[in-house]
């Protein structure tokens, strides 16, 4: 018999087929009063059973049902059986939300989920950071009395949410923010904060760039179109016209090498990182460089040229006789006549090292950490008379870098500087015989690794 009311049918029938054999037997009253004890008995069984649900549905714990029989055994399985399935789904919904505080946690941005009345019912660490809000202190309590700047309480009780706002943050070492608020649900709210502090410092310097290279091309610009407003309108002696032209040739050449310049500058940005494998053949590149440095001079120095035959570096020749020309012309352009250039290529401990030295004009110490930026110079007299851009040192440090290499500079005013480009082991290559074909030299000889 499945049917647990079935069951409890038959318990009653079996205590009436008693109280009714006990009637034939003993008489009616007999049979009467064993129904009568029978149903209290079963009447008393169903209550404790009762009593046991209610107790455990007042305080259900898991795996604690009570005991049973019959149609309560079945109740109670039933019931057992749909906690379990309760316990289960109370558990994955837990671990659901765990999986997601920790996703909000782990988010470098900062989150904050506010109520209709703009109080705080969740953020994350980025919000801490950002604002300085503490989840445990400031739950419940309104989010513009702990981000008061009045730029962000206009802005969340405008409740217009279209645009983000920018807030400089008081916490953080005042990074930039980009604040947004987005509605969501009923009346809820995220307000999201990113930290924009690197793309405004990019912004700056990209809008600073464009101001420095109109200015440097504005200037032998106007300088030209002067010249030749001049020569098209006076009428002027042959001797004149040619020292006009001259000039304006002058003119022309600086802005092309302005141009020259901030082209390598932008191919060192945005071509691929200089390979391993290709070797650049030093000892060549110094010789050409050399033999620049000295046309340079054009007798007006020392140059000498002290290197070591042993090993080349991996790379791209173009990028590192850039950077080592424009170190070797400095020197002369910046050390006045009778002084000395020296060129060496050596072996260092981290690697291997280009050094320029000079004994020319020097560089104030404070002036040291920001010569590689662009358009920078000590003296803008000198460099332009030198035909200097401003940009050489720049492109220096941007070869090098894409060499995993680094630009000391050692400097005493009036004495003269020492340039240093260090490459580490990595980039270094035994030399190839000249004879043999560069590209089948093996890059990972014993002693340069
Ligand atoms: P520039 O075209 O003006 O020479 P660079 O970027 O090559 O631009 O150099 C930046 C500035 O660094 C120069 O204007 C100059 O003041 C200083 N400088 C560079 N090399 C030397 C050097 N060897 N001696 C003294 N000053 C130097």
């Amino acid at each position: 018999m499945n049917s647990p009311l079935l069951r409890a049918a038959a318990t009653l029938a079996t205590v009436a087929a008693v109280a009714l054999v006990a009637g034939a037997g003993f008489g009616a009253a007999t049979g009467w009063a064993v129904l009568a004890l029978g149903a209290l008995a079963l009447l008393a069984y169903h209550l404790i059973k009762l009593a046991a649900l209610i107790r455990w549905l007042r305080q259900p714990r898991a795996g604690a049902l009570p005991d049973a029989r019959g149609v309560w055994d079945e109740a109670f399985a039933l019931l057992h059986r749909f906690e379990r399935t309760a316990a289960k789904e109370a558990a994955r919904l837990s671990r659901a939300l765990t999986r997601w505080r920790q996703a909000g946690e782990a988010l470098p941005d900062g989150v904050v989920i506010l109520d209709a009345q703009n109080r705080i019912e969740w953020c994350n660490e980025g919000a801490g950071r950002h604002f300085g809000l503490n989840l445990g202190a400031d739950l419940g309590r309104p989010v513009i009395n702990l981000v008061r700047q009045p730029g962000f309480v206009a802005y969340v009780e405008a409740e217009d949410y279209t645009h983000t706002i920018q807030l400089r943050s008081e916490h953080g070492g005042g990074l930039t923010l980009s604040v947004q608020v987005i509605p969501y649900g009923e009346s809820q709210k995220l307000l999201l904060s990113r930290d924009v502090t690197r793309f405004e410092k990019v912004e700056t310097t990209r809008r600073d760039f464009v101001a420095n290279v109109s200015h440097e091309l504005r200037t032998p610009l106007t300088v030209l179109a002067g010249f030749l407003e001049t020569v098209r309108e006076l009428k002027l002696d042959p001797q004149r016209t040619r020292d006009y032209m001259n000039l304006m040739a002058e003119q022309a050449r600086r802005m092309q090498r302005i141009v020259d310049d901030l082209l390598a500058l932008s191919a060192l940005e945005s071509s691929p990182e200089p390979s391993l494998e290709a070797r650049v053949n030093v000892q060549g590149l110094l010789a050409r460089v050399m033999a620049d440095t000295e046309a340079l001079s054009a007798g007006r120095h020392r140059v000498t040229l002290d290197a070591f035959e042993g090993f080349d570096i991996a790379g791209a020749e173009s990028e590192i006789a850039s950077a080592f020309g424009n170190l070797a012309s400095n020197a002369v352009r910046y050390t006045p006549e009778g002084g000395t250039v020296n060129l060496v290529w050596r072996a260092s401990r981290e690697g291997a090292e280009f050094t320029v030295e000079d004994t020319g004009v020097g560089i104030e110490p404070h002036h040291i950490a920001r010569l590689t930026e662009r358009f920078y110079r000590v003296d803008r007299g000198r460099s332009r008379e030198t035909g200097g851009t401003g940009l050489g040192l720049a492109i220096v440090k941007h070869a090098l870098m894409r060499h995993q290499a680094t630009l000391e500079i050692q400097s005493e005013p009036g004495k003269g500087s020492r340039f240093i480009a260090r490459f580490p082991a990595r980039r270094m290559l035994p030399a190839a015989t000249r004879t043999q074909d560069a590209a089948t030299a093996s890059p990972a000889a014993p002693g340069f690794s």
